[in-house]
């Protein structure tokens, strides 16, 4: 080599190192982009044990989770067996494919963006007939039509991207695009016959059907048709799902927390309790451990095994047998550490490993390739469960808390470090654990369970993301499930924006865009003979009668511009139902007028009360949530003009009553949102 070959060798490997960089940062976003999508679509379950459901086979079962395959580029389902009682994998046989909306005709795209036609994964432009809300019309769409969700979008040359500015509900994720289109309620029962997918309708006599009826006899129409696609929700059978609880305990040096993503440390012990009635304490042998002296209270033999990869093995073994598998803290603890100690300690496969991670901006989520993983931890802290449903009856969301509350019972107490107890004492405080966990959910004839699936029906989320996800997510499938059933366009955040403008009063409080509530400033003093009067969901009944909906204030009728809502200079629709007057009117209807009095009917038997005591409740849920939700900006369908109408018409209702208790000399010591303190 000369010496000018060799300074020139450095340069060269530089400058190709540089190329190098720059293909692979652009290759790198591609795959971040790819990620993300993957993430967003339910990555896929390849190395599939359980059956996935063959031509002909027929099938009655509870439709669980919803997803999208890669491998065989199709939605499917998981669906929970009734008979089998396990998980069955259904693919769709619809030939349903993804797809994104355009306001642009199909002339339009063929001629000003031929690049979409191009796409590798083009298949087809359709139009078809949406409904406009808010222009109160209807519309022709461009349906743009791909092979596989990321054609759509989530990459940077994704069809969406051409399309910016003309393309519509571009951001729904596949699995709920095909769940909507197909009007799939998780959590109901579906028969698979001959290949098709057919929901079974529910036997509600005639006599309840009338009575029901009869308390909405003067609604419109439309309300009436909800009323029946609602009522099959609350009178479907909800199956006890087998399932089970597990647990794990981990050395840890002076009771520490182990670091999960790191895994350094052993798994000393995992336990099992399932609704079937099994128990397993599986304890890791440690030679400078003793076993110790059996506990009386232990319900299960203590197995001690040989090596942890055995351990985790067996374990993994176990988990397969159950279509639900519950922990408390599993997407962040439990199942978290054993994916990475299997992988990055013990020299498991992947495809040996049933436990994959994804990421969402909130946090990380533990999934099962073969079952549904329920993260108790998770759903106890939602706010609209541990407020709305438990009136914040448990403190903290911690297992020992939350158990003393449901259950009267927390975890074994310790006095010794958890490394450091004999096995015996390891492996019964482990599955006091697991225990806890699973009685959590079969308390009360499966409250819990219950009301997951309820609130799964309501909202058609799948039970996995029900359990994790907030309120404001909760709504948003809910309303976009029901646009796409009855073909309205879902808008755009801007054009909401743009077509209902900005607010008109000053925001009271800091931070709000508008108006809030009334509170009326307490009169110092020991007050006596007080009487509360509380409004009954004052802002779910405001929505209702004064049909709120986004597309419903300001209105574009002229004659509808009469109808003034006070203390705005908004007006209200009279010609047309809002849609979220009608669903949150519907729900709030069915809860006061039919399910609370049925919950404390006395002609009933005890299991029945229960059952409607807890659709009174998830009802409850969704309608406290629903002003709140819409009063946010974060959500999709907020309009500024709705939030404001809400809290005007409320201020309202609290001054008028002001008013009319100084006519009868009361005095109102103290108010706030929806209720006064009178004396
Ligand atoms: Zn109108």
């Amino acid at each position: 080599m000369s010496l000018d070959q060799f300074l020139k060798r450095p340069q060269e490997k530089r400058k190709q190192k540089k190329e190098e960089e720059v293909i692979f940062k652009e290759l790198e976003q591609e795959e971040v982009e790819k990620l993300k999508e993957e993430k967003k679509v339910k990555p896929k379950k390849e190395d599939l044990k359980k059956p996935v459901s063959e031509d002909g086979e027929s099938l009655e079962g509870i439709i669980l989770d919803v997803g999208y395959d890669g491998q065989n580029a199709k939605a499917y389902l998981w669906i929970y067996d009734l008979n089998t009682q396990t998980l069955k994998k259904w693919l769709d046989t619809s030939g349903h494919l993804p797809y994104l909306l355009s306001n642009l005709d199909v002339t339009e795209i063929r001629t000003h963006h031929a690049n979409v036609l191009r796409h590798r994964g083009f298949a087809e432009l359709k139009t078809i007939k949406k409904f406009d809300l808010l222009r109160d019309r209807p519309i022709k769409m461009t349906k743009v039509i791909a092979r596989d969700p990321l054609s759509i979008g989530g990459r940077i040359n994704s069809i969406r991207n051409m399309l910016k500015g003309n393309s519509w509900e571009d951001y729904i994720r596949y699995h709920k695009c095909y769940a909507y289109d197909r009007q799939i309620v998780l959590g109901m029962p579906y028969q698979i016959r001959d290949n098709k997918l057919n929901p079974i309708q529910p036997e509600i006599s005639d006599s309840i059907r009338t009575q029901i009826l009869k308390l909405f006899e003067s609604e419109k129409e439309e309300y009436l048709l909800a009323l029946d696609q609602f009522l099959g929700y609350f009178f479907s059978p909800i199956p006890n799902i087998k399932r089970v609880a597990f647990d794990i305990e981990v050395f840890s040096k002076a009771d520490r927390i182990p670091d999960a993503g790191k895994a350094e440390e052993q798994i000393i012990a995992i336990t099992f309790a399932g609704t079937d009635g099994l128990k397993r304490v599986l304890v890791l042998k440690r030679d400078d451990v003793e076993k110790g002296e059996r506990i009386s209270e232990c319900e299960a033999e203590l197995e001690i095994v040989a090596s942890e990869r055995e351990l985790i093995k067996e374990a993994f073994k176990i988990l397969e047998k159950y279509p639900i598998v519950l922990s408390y803290n599993g997407d962040n603890f439990d199942l978290k550490y054993i994916y990475h100690r299997a992988i990055n300690h013990l020299g498991f496969q992947k495809a040996q490993v049933p436990i994959y991670m994804t990421t969402t901006p909130q946090s990380e989520v533990a999934h099962l390739k073969n079952n549904i993983h329920i993260d108790l931890y998770k759903f106890f802290h939602n706010r609209a469960i541990k407020i709305s449903a438990f009136r914040n009856m448990y403190s903290d969301v911690s297992l020992d808390t939350v158990g003393k509350t449901f259950l009267e019972e927390g975890k074994v107490c310790l006095e010794q470090p958890i490394s450091e107890l004999c096995l015996h004492e390891l492996g019964y405080y482990c599955l006091h654990d697991s225990e806890l966990t699973l009685d959590l959910t079969t308390f009360n004839n499966n409250l819990i369970m219950n009301l997951i699936i309820l609130l799964m029906r309501i909202t058609r989320l799948s039970m996995e993301d029900l359990t994790r996800q907030g309120v404001s997510t909760w709504l948003r499938n809910l309303f976009y499930a029901e646009h796409r059933a009855r073909a309205f366009i879902i808008p755009n955040p801007e054009y909401i924006q743009r077509l209902k403008g900005e607010a008109s009063t000053k925001a009271m409080i800091k931070g709000k865009k508008y108006k809030g509530a009334i509170v009326v400033k307490p009169h110092p003093g020991v007050h006596f003979n007080v009487v509360v009067l509380d409004f009954a969901s004052l802002y779910p009944s405001i929505i209702k009668t004064w049909n709120l909906s986004y597309e419903t204030v300001n209105c574009k009728h002229p004659e509808c511009k009469e109808n003034k809502i006070p203390e705005t200079p908004h007006w209200v629709c009279t010609r047309k139902v809002g849609i979220m007057a009608l669903i949150i009117g519907l729900l709030r209807d069915l809860r006061v007028k039919y399910f609370k009095s049925k919950a404390k009917d006395k002609e009933i038997s005890k299991d029945e009360q229960n059952m409607y005591k807890i659709i009174t409740q998830s009802l409850k849920i969704i309608i406290n949530a629903s002003y709140g939700v819409f009063g946010s900006e974060a959500f999709p369908l907020f309009c500024l003009p709705v939030a404001e109408a809400t809290t005007a018409i409320g201020r309202d209702a609290i001054t008028r009553t002001q008013n009319r208790c100084a006519e009868l000399g009361i005095e109102v010591i103290y108010g706030d949102t929806d209720s006064v303190f009178l004396k």
